[in-house]
C-alpha cells in the first residue's frame, strides 16, 4: 500500500531516471493524455458521462485522482504516432543532406486502464508479432514504463467484461494502482508486474496491505463489472459475421455513417497508415511522414483504376467485420478491447456492440446484381 500521496515520488523517480512521464489530464473539456510531472495536473474530483455520441465532464462529489474512463485519447498517440517523420533531405550546395528524427526519451504511462493494456499487447501483435517488425514502435515499446490504474466506475459505453480484457488489469504493466478512497485518507493498493516495477516502488514508502484492504480493492473491482454500460456476445461472432456479409442491417448503418473516420482515430488497436512525401515549394527540403489513415476514406482502399470499397456500406462492413472477425484470422486475436471510444466519438451514435448484436437476426440475401 502507499499513500495516495506517494505517487508524486513515483513520478519524481520516473522523470529522475529520464523517463517523460504522461498521464491523464484536463484540456478542451476533455481527459486527455498529456505530460504530467505533478500529481495536481490530474483530474482530480473529475468525471465523465459517456454514452453514444456524448461526452461531458462533470465534477464529482469526492476528490478521486482517477474516478473517470477513457478518453478520446488512447496511448497508441504516443507509441504508434498520428504524423510520424520518417526521413527528410535538405539541399546542401549541389547536393543534398539526409535527416533521421531524434531518438525520443523513454516514456512512462501513468493511467493505463485494463482495456487499453490489452490495446498495447495487441498493437505488440501487429508491429512486433509478425515476419516484419517496425522499428520505431520497438524503440518506444522496449523503454516504456506502465502504471495501470483498475477502473473504480465504469461509463455507459465501456463492455470490456464481455472481450474479457478488464475491468482488471491483468497483465502488460510495471505496476498497477487500486484507489481506495477511506474515510481518513486515501491510498492506492500496488501490484507489482514486473522486476522494474519492482525497482521503482522501492524508491517510495510502501507497506503490506491488510486483509480489509485488499477486500476493499476486490469490491472496488466487483461494483465496476457489475456497473458495465454495455455487453456483446461473443459467441461465434467470428463465424456469424463472415456468414452475414449481405445482411441488410449493413444498409441501415450506411444510411447512418457519415464515413468521417472517427472511430477509426479513437480505437486503440486501429493501425493503419499511409506515407507521403512532403516538399517545401522553393525545393529545398522534402519530408517522407507515416500518417494515420482510416478505411473508412475511399482513397485507402485505392487500386489502379478506383477504390474496392466505394459504398459507405462496404467500408462500415470491412472495419466492424475486420475488428471482430478477420483480426483473429490475422493476428490470432480479436482487436475489439471493448473500450466504447468508438461509440462514444461517433458523431451520429453508432454503437459497435448494438450493430453486432443485430447482425445476429435472420438476414435476407442479396439478389444477383444488387449494388454492395
Ligand atoms: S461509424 Fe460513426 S465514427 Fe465511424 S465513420 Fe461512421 S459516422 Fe464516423
Ligand atoms: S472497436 Fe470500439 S470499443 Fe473496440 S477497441 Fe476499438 S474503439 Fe474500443
Amino acid at each position: 500500500m502507499i499513500v495516495r500521496e506517494a505517487l508524486q515520488g513515483l513520478l519524481d523517480a520516473l522523470v529522475a531516471e529520464g523517463y517523460r512521464t504522461l498521464g491523464p489530464t484536463l484540456r478542451e473539456d476533455a481527459i486527455v493524455h498529456d505530460d504530467v510531472t505533478h500529481v495536481s495536473e490530474l483530474p482530480v474530483g473529475w468525471t465523465d458521462s459517456q454514452e453514444a455520441g456524448h461526452y461531458h465532464l462533470q465534477r464529482r462529489e469526492d476528490d478521486a485522482w482517477f474516478g473517470f474512463n477513457v478518453g478520446p485519447h488512447s496511448w497508441k498517440r504516443f507509441l504508434h504516432p498520428p504524423l510520424e517523420p520518417l526521413w527528410g533531405a535538405r539541399r546542401n550546395g549541389n547536393g543534398f543532406k539526409i535527416t533521421v528524427p531524434a531518438p525520443e526519451p523513454k516514456l512512462a504511462f501513468i493511467g493505463v486502464r485494463a482495456c487499453e493494456l490489452r490495446a498495447i499487447a495487441i498493437q505488440d501483435r501487429v508491429f512486433l508479432g509478425g515476419r516484419y517488425s517496425d522499428d520505431t514502435y520497438r524503440a518506444r515499446r522496449m523503454s516504456t514504463f506502465i502504471v495501470a490504474v483498475n477502473c473504480a466506475q465504469a461509463s455507459g459505453t465501456c463492455f470490456c467484461l464481455s472481450m474479457g480484457s478488464g475491468p482488471k488489469a491483468a497483465a502488460g504493466f510495471d505496476l498497477s494502482l487500486t484507489e481506495l478512497l477511506g474515510a481518513d485518507r486515501a491510498m492506492f493498493l500496488v501490484e507489482v508486474g514486473s522486476e522494474a516495477g519492482a525497482r521503482m516502488l522501492q524508491r517510495i514508502a510502501s507497506r503490506p496491505p491488510t486483509e480489509a484492504e485488499l477486500a476493499a480493492a476486490r469490491a472496488v473491482l466487483d461494483r465496476t463489472a457489475e456497473r458495465m454500460g454495455r455487453r456483446l456476445d461473443t459467441t461465434r461472432l467470428r463465424e456469424l459475421l463472415r456468414e452475414q456479409a449481405e445482411h441488410p442491417r449493413w444498409d441501415e448503418i450506411a444510411e447512418r455513417c457519415l464515413t468521417c473516420g472517427n472511430c477509426t482515430m479513437v480505437c486503440p488497436t486501429c493501425f493503419c497508415t499511409s506515407v507521403e512525401d512532403h516538399s517545401s515549394l522553393e525545393g529545398t527540403v522534402a519530408e517522407r511522414v507515416r500518417a494515420w489513415d482510416s478505411c473508412f476514406t475511399l482513397d485507402f482502399s485505392y487500386l489502379h483504376g478506383g477504390s474496392v470499397r466505394h459504398s459507405t456500406r462496404a467500408r462500415y462492413r470491412h472495419w466492424l467485420t475486420h475488428k471482430l472477425s478477420y483480426w483473429i484470422d490475422q493476428f490470432g486475436t480479436g482487436g475489439c478491447v471493448g473500450c466504447g471510444r468508438c461509440i462514444t466519438w461517433c458523431p451520429v451514435g453508432i454503437d459497435i456492440t448494438e450493430e453486432a448484436t443485430a447482425l445476429r437476426a435472420p438476414g435476407r440475401a442479396k439478389k444477383q446484381g444488387e449494388a454492395s
